[in-house]
């Protein structure tokens, strides 16, 4: 009895040490959710570092967001440092920008004038678009940190105005302002909706990075490239398949998609904030991160591609690259077709985007080319097709990109930088120097991944801590306080008093063109002040932001990849699990959509005062 009981002893342990070497050996297995840039960069350094990877990708096609131009222009290893180490370990070809598209230029009352123009030729605008982007370089300047862009008072202050007061102080001659505000909501969002210290922190980060930087290359193919090159690399990845509900526990992670279920040891949720509002947690979020997802703006932005026989402008090399128009037809950015002819990408951004949502696609096209037309006659008789993005309105972004509002770098700030006991987050939005950019979107997906790697070594991240409200109101305070010239130096002005920041965000506009007052179109377009096709009343703003208009899916090429086994098809609580089946091939990667227009400025750029004012 007794040699029997010390049998089974030795066997149990021999049990247990075999298992403990096991699990010390056993492969690391990681499922990220999301097909953008983030995922795939994460799923492939994780891959990297041995690990077994699952990516689950909603939709048909790889890769995410990405602009209708596809042939994007990139920024150098100065500007984009993680884009430009991908490109070179994919081998992507790119070629070298042309000297016109490197710096913007603008269409004034639709006459084109480049930076140097604008200095002869209308001297009283470029003094003022000077005057701002001093002041706004004394203020990026204040920030000693970006990556702890609110650690005075008086900095964290700035993040209860908005751009838009700031802008007031300065008390800029119409046409500088139409300029300016074009050129802040198409590069994050409409001025009223920005947090001032948001501004101020992102040209921190961009200062003494030029426009020349941003725009140093073109990448034929754009995006869409640079990820099918991550996605050759990855072993595992599922198409159409939206995950629905993760659970997490003390072994692991359960992830639902439909009936399916996965599982794995850690999680890289690596899609936008309103999609991840739609997945249900288990244990769920706290307030703190629900409040952000709900809360956190998103830019509008979205892009018409209207194409021509023959360009309906000037000559084509002084309408090319990035041009501001003050004339509410928002950037655009206009260049010769493949195919001969032309194509003008135009970026509807901001509130001009939220108010067209009213319109339908073509509604919204006969709008732009009746203003177009008012410039250059020959618009409409050389006009051949179009093409429509609408970003703002997919109920898996609800906006274009990250950009914070008033008060929402106090609340939020590096908030999905933090792990949540085994998941780690991805995404533009989670990265703090580059967000709503691609640089943004890889850098997060190298931090989410080695995060991954540190969990799995048993290190422990701080919990999320809130600001407390009091801090907020402390800061504020302080500002309003604040002596010696602070805010005159902020706002470049004589007064040293912080403006009162709305609460909201301005709805002006909004509530102008429901009352269709005289103004809104013309400034919205430059032409008459009604639309000639009559739009459907128009929402409130706030109504708009949860997208409900259905729209097309993002034109990715489909390239669904379904390679090999690798997580584990797991029993869900919830629902009845059908075992996943074994990973076959269903679909070949397709190749990327070819470029038809072919153009992307690089969306990001510093306010170079240079650039702009020489
Ligand atoms: C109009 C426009 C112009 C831009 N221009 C530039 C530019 O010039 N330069 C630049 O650097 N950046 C630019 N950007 C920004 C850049 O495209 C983005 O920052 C980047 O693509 C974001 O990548 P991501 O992986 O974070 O998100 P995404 O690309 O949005 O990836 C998220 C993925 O998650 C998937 N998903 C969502 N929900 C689920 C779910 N429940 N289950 C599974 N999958 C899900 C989505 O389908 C998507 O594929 C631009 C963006 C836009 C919209």
């Amino acid at each position: 009895m007794a040699a029997a009981w010390v049998r089974l002893c030795a066997l149990v342990l021999i049990g247990v040490s075999s298992g403990a070497a096991l699990a010390k050996d056993k492969t690391p297995t990681a499922i990220v959710v999301g097909g953008g840039l983030a995922g795939l960069t994460a799923a492939y350094e994780l891959q990297n570092k041995g690990w077994q990877v699952t990516l689950l990708e909603a939709k048909a096609g790889m890769g995410g967001r990405s602009g209708l131009a596809t042939s994007e222009w990139i920024g150098n290893a100065k500007a984009q440092p993680v884009l430009n180490q991908y490109i070179d370990r994919f081998k992507l070809e790119t070629l070298p920008a042309p000297e016109f598209v490197r710096t913007p230029g603008y269409l004034i009352d639709g006459e084109y004038f480049s930076a140097t123009d604008l200095a002869t030729k209308q001297p009283a605008t470029a003094e003022a678009l000077k005057r701002y982007e001093k002041t706004l370089d004394n203020l990026a300047r204040s920030i000693d940190d970006p990556m702890n862009p609110q650690a005075t008072s008086t900095l964290f202050a700035l993040d209860q105005i908005n751009v838009s007061s700031w802008l007031d102080k300065l008390q800029l001659p119409a046409t500088a302002r139409q300029l300016v505000n074009q050129q802040i909501r198409t590069r994050y969002d409409e001025p009223s909706r920005l947090s001032l210290l948001y501004f101020a922190q992102q040209n921190r980060v961009y200062r003494g990075v030029s426009d020349r930087d941003l725009r140093a290359a073109r990448l034929p193919g754009g995006s869409p490239v640079l990820a099918q090159a991550f996605v050759k690399q990855l072993k595992t990845i599922k198409t159409s398949s939206p995950v629905t509900a993760i659970v997490q526990d003390k072994d692991g992670v359960t992830v639902k998609v439909g009936s399916v279920g996965y599982q794995a040891d850690y999680l890289v949720l690596a899609v936008p904030l309103r999609a991840l509002a739609k997945i249900q947690m288990t244990p769920g979020l706290d307030g703190q991160h629900v409040a952000a997802l709900k809360g956190t703006n998103y830019g509008w932005r979205d892009q018409l591609m209207l194409k021509f026989k023959t360009p309906v402008w000037e000559s084509r090399a002084r309408m090319s690259g990035e041009i501001f128009s003050n004339a509410g037809l928002g950037m655009l950015w206009i260049e010769p077709a493949l195919k001969g002819g032309a194509n003008v990408v135009i970026n509807l951004s901001g509130d001009n985007a939220r108010l067209l949502q009213a319109f339908g696609d073509k509604q919204m096209v006969d709008q732009v080319l009746i203003r177009l037309h008012a410039f250059y006659p020959q618009a409409r008789g050389a006009f051949t097709g179009y093409e429509v993005k609408r970003y703002s309105v997919d109920a898996g972004t609800g906006g274009a990109y990250l950009a914070y509002g008033p008060g929402q770098i106090s609340k939020y700030w590096r908030l999905w930088e933090r792990p949540v006991q085994r998941i780690t987050f991805a995404g533009e939005h989670t990265d703090a120097l580059y967000p709503g950019t691609l640089e943004g979107a890889l850098r997060s997906g190298q931090r989410a991944a080695s995060q991954a790697q540190d969990l799995l070594a048993g290190k422990s991240f701080d919990p999320a801590k809130a600001v407390p409200v009091a801090a907020a109101a402390a800061g504020a305070a302080a500002a309003k306080d604040s002596k010696g010239g602070f805010f005159s130096n902020m706002f470049g002005g004589s007064s040293d008093k912080a403006d009162k920041a709305p609460a909201k965000p301005e709805l002006k506009q909004v509530d102008e063109a429901k009352q269709d007052k005289p103004g809104f179109f013309k400034r919205l377009f430059g032409g008459d002040d009604k639309p000639e096709v009559k739009a459907e009343p128009i929402a409130k703003a706030e109504e708009v932001v949860p997208a409900v208009a259905p729209v097309p899916a993002p034109q990715v090429a489909p390239s669904a990849v379904v390679k090999e086994a690798s997580a584990k098809p797991a029993a869900i609580k919830a629902a009845p699990v059908k075992h996943a089946p074994a990973h076959k091939p269903a679909h070949k990667p397709a190749e990327p959509k070819k470029a038809t227009a072919k153009s992307e400025p690089a969306k990001k750029a510093v306010v170079n005062s240079q650039a702009k004012a020489s």
